[in-house]
């Protein structure tokens, strides 16, 4: 039977923390396998436009390969995290009538969860943002955000596709960089100059051996980090936003303390049940047990 819907459309909007931001599939109607397009690559074995529900697609909202992702191809779909936009869209927005029962809903509500998806991806960092400041004004302006954010998801569909989510997200970008510099010089108070050069962001550093380079406080949001090195180090305070870190290596490396870190990011790299994570992820299926 299908769950009932969360709240209805004119519900004060719940607070959305980190524990409603975590993808419930059995509550959405498979709405990353439908509005998002992808291309053939090593994450994905064949071409799928956006807005058509993926070939695998059962008609219960299941995947039927589910098991076997991996092996067949399909490893970006094992890393995707919609932060729990589609059950948020499914069930509170579209009333959990899904686009299979009602066609003519289906281009908003796929236009409806890339903009939740976005918006919720936000309010995961600002949740994380605003609880590591400990400047009252930034803190403050984290829960303004917050706010505005959780209004417009809960302001029924017409509000949220009218909102101008690239100034929301320009103001959150701002934000975000602003507490990370205040968190990272906190992990280096005699300097920066442990710092390498070659430790910004968005660099390079695909394949590379970091593994006794002293990482704390590096700002490295946006880096390419497939397939580094980074086992048994300590990347408390690393700015880790939107890096790359597929099969990055982490055994026995310590992410408890990084900033900006999601469950996507780990899904993607390889560790072990020695990689310390924050509190609110959690070691991926996949990883190996030493
Ligand atoms: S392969 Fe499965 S999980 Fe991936 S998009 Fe298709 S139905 Fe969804």
């Amino acid at each position: 039977m299908r769950p009932a819907p969360m709240s209805s459309t004119t519900d004060t909007p719940p607070a959305l923390d980190r524990r409603s931001l975590r993808p419930d599939c059995t509550n959405c109607f498979a709405l990353c396998c439908t509005a998002l397009g992808f291309s053939r690559s090593v994450d994905f074995a064949v071409d799928k436009p956006a807005g058509i529900p993926c070939r695998n697609l059962a008609s219960d909202f299941s995947c039927t390969i589910h098991e076997v992702l991996r092996p067949r191809g399909f490893r970006g779909c094992t890393v995707f995290d919609c932060f729990g936009a589609g059950q948020h869209v499914s069930q509170g927005l579209f009333g959990g009538i899904s686009w299979a029962a009602d066609p003519e809903s289906g281009k908003d509500m796929c236009a409806a969860f890339k903009t939740a998806r976005q918006l919720h991806e936000m309010l995961w960092y600002l949740e994380e943002a605003q609880g590591r400041t400990f400047d009252p004004e930034a803190r403050h302006r984290a829960g303004r955000l917050r706010t505005t954010i959780e209004a417009a998801m809960g302001g029924g569909v017409h509000r949220l596709l009218g909102l101008n989510v690239e100034e929301v997200h320009v103001s959150v970008r701002a934000l975000l960089i602003e507490i990370s510099e205040e968190v990272r010089m906190s992990y280096s108070a005699a300097g920066r100059e442990h710092l390498d050069a070659a430790l910004v962001p968005g660099a390079d550093l695909i394949g590379r051996n970091l593994r006794s380079r002293r990482l704390c406080g590096a700002d490295l949001r946006g880096a390419y980090l497939i397939g580094a090195d980074l086992r048994f180090n300590d990347l408390s305070g690393v700015d880790l936003l939107g890096a790359d870190l597929r099969d990055a290596h982490l055994d026995g490396a310590d992410l408890s303390r990084a900033l900006y870190l999601t469950q996507s990011q780990l899904d993607a790299a390889g560790g072990s049940r020695s990689t310390r994570l924050p509190a609110d992820l959690k070691v991926p299926d996949h990883w190996g047990v030493s």
